[in-house]
């Protein structure tokens, strides 16, 4: 299959080229033609799957026709909203709409919280065809009268479950009140619970739904190995393992922002570079961790899953599950960032004796047993006894068993990085 029998511009098929992309991936496959027959679509896809271009690419094939390469900003009002549930997925999603877009006259914009307004507000008012946003910064710019969809054709809800998760919900059904009722509406998410399919009832036309499972996702090109070890041994484990080992770009997931930090500073003290990346972090702190990281000034990157959600770090060879995460889901979309469309990476975990429901969660949802290696030196004692999983904070979760603490809830987090609080509405306009 070639993206020529796809049916895309030529002006499309040029950039896809100059990406160096040979052959559209499952989900573009599926997801193009259908975008481009004008119909509503549900997407069950993650990370790595090669989701952005499957509606980036028909979405700028539909706008391309009124594109207009005039000044004037009555020339370009906004034509298509992609709501994204943190900042650095709206900047990766622009990203992608700019890469795909270079050869039309279409502009774009990404409008999130945690920076100052005034430069969203100039570029709103300059004409922007496309505008990817998170919820809050959004509403804000709505109540500044900044903002006017009455012709806006296309509404794209990316990483929907997340949005829900972080408690979005009322702040998307807001925004959704404010476009018209006539229009081309897409949904992507991970997975298909209740509460997404509802939401896609409520606002989807008679949708096509496009479903790609993990097991033909990243999570198949990706080697990947559990490393059994004491608690209080995975520090130096993981500096072991990065040290003779001589891993150079390597993503570790932490639970808790603290341990993030924590794990940041020791790793330091190792003689290993790192930086940590997560909720409590500015704006320009988190974009400079991830260049430094992109361009191999940094040798590690420790984050959380909020954090990290959405990173687009291409061809990443190592990811490292420092602390398994409380929701199975989160597994996958963390050893996403390697292995991505075409190119082989290996996640480690690091998994002691209190992880083991999260572990067996987590083989659950694969389908399969994960492989294990114990590395010579740091054998599990098997003496020590399982102890209750420490989150940081109390508050929030799905109503695990006792094993398992809630998921934080970082309520203090800046916007785009909340936790799962249904009322977030009311903690807006910092
Ligand atoms: P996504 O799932 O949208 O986050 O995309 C994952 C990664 O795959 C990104 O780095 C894209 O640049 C890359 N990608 C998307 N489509 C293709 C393709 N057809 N061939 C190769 N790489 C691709």
């Amino acid at each position: 299959m070639s993206f020529d029998s796809l049916g895309l511009l030529p002006e499309l098929l040029r950039a896809v080229r100059e990406q160096g992309y040979e052959h559209p991936t499952p989900i573009q496959i599926q997801a193009i033609p259908l975008v481009l027959e004008g119909r509503d679509l549900m997407g069950r896809a993650q990370t790595g799957t090669g989701k952005t271009a499957g509606f980036t690419l028909p979405l700028l094939q539909l706008l391309a026709p009124h594109a207009s390469s005039s000044a004037s900003p009555a020339r370009h009002p906004i034509r298509a909203l992609i709501l994204t549930p943190t900042r650095e997925l709206a900047m990766q999603v622009e990203e992608s709409v700019r890469t795909y877009g270079k050869h039309l006259p279409l502009r774009s914009t990404t409008i999130f919280g945690g920076v100052n307004i005034n430069a969203q507000t100039k570029a709103l008012r300059a004409g922007v065809e496309i505008v990817v946003a998170t919820p809050g910064r959004l509403l804000d710019h709505q109540g500044q009268g900044n903002l006017n969809f009455s012709h806006l054709e296309v509404l794209i809800l990316d990483e929907a479950d997340r949005m829900l998760d972080m408690g979005f919900i009322r702040d998307i059904q807001k925004i959704i009140g404010l476009l018209p009722a006539k229009r081309q509406t897409l949904l992507f998410s991970a997975t298909f619970t209740d509460d997404i399919k509802q939401l896609a009832s409520k606002f989807l036309k008679t949708p096509a739904t496009v479903e790609i499972t993990p097991e033909n996702t990243a999570a198949e090109l990706v080697r990947q190995v559990v490393h059994p070890v004491d608690r209080e041994r995975k520090r130096a484990l993981l500096s072991h393992l990065i040290t003779s080992r001589k891993l150079q770009q390597v993503l570790v997931f932490t639970r808790t922002k603290h341990g993030a930090n924590r794990l940041s500073e020791q790793l330091d003290k190792d003689g290993i570079s790192s930086m940590a990346i997560h909720g409590n972090k500015s704006q320009p702190q988190r974009i400079k961790a991830l260049e430094d990281f992109k361009r191999g000034a940094v040798r590690v990157l420790v984050a959380t899953d909020i954090a990290a959600r959405g990173l687009d770090i291409d061809s990443l060879p190592n990811v490292v599950n420092y602390e398994l995460p409380q929701v199975p889901e989160d597994y996958i979309h963390r050893i996403g960032r390697t292995g991505r469309a075409g190119t082989e990476g290996e996640a480690m975990s690091l998994v002691c004796v209190d992880e083991h429901n999260l572990l067996k969660d987590i083989e659950k949802l694969l389908r399969k047993a994960l492989p294990k290696d114990v590395i010579q030196g740091y054998a599990p004692d098997p003496s020590i006894p399982a102890e209750p999983i420490q989150t940081g904070r109390q508050g929030g979760g799905r109503g695990r068993g006792p094993a398992r603490a809630p998921r934080p809830s970082s309520g203090s987090a800046p916007r785009g990085e909340r936790g799962r609080h249904p009322s977030r509405t009311s903690a807006r306009g910092k």
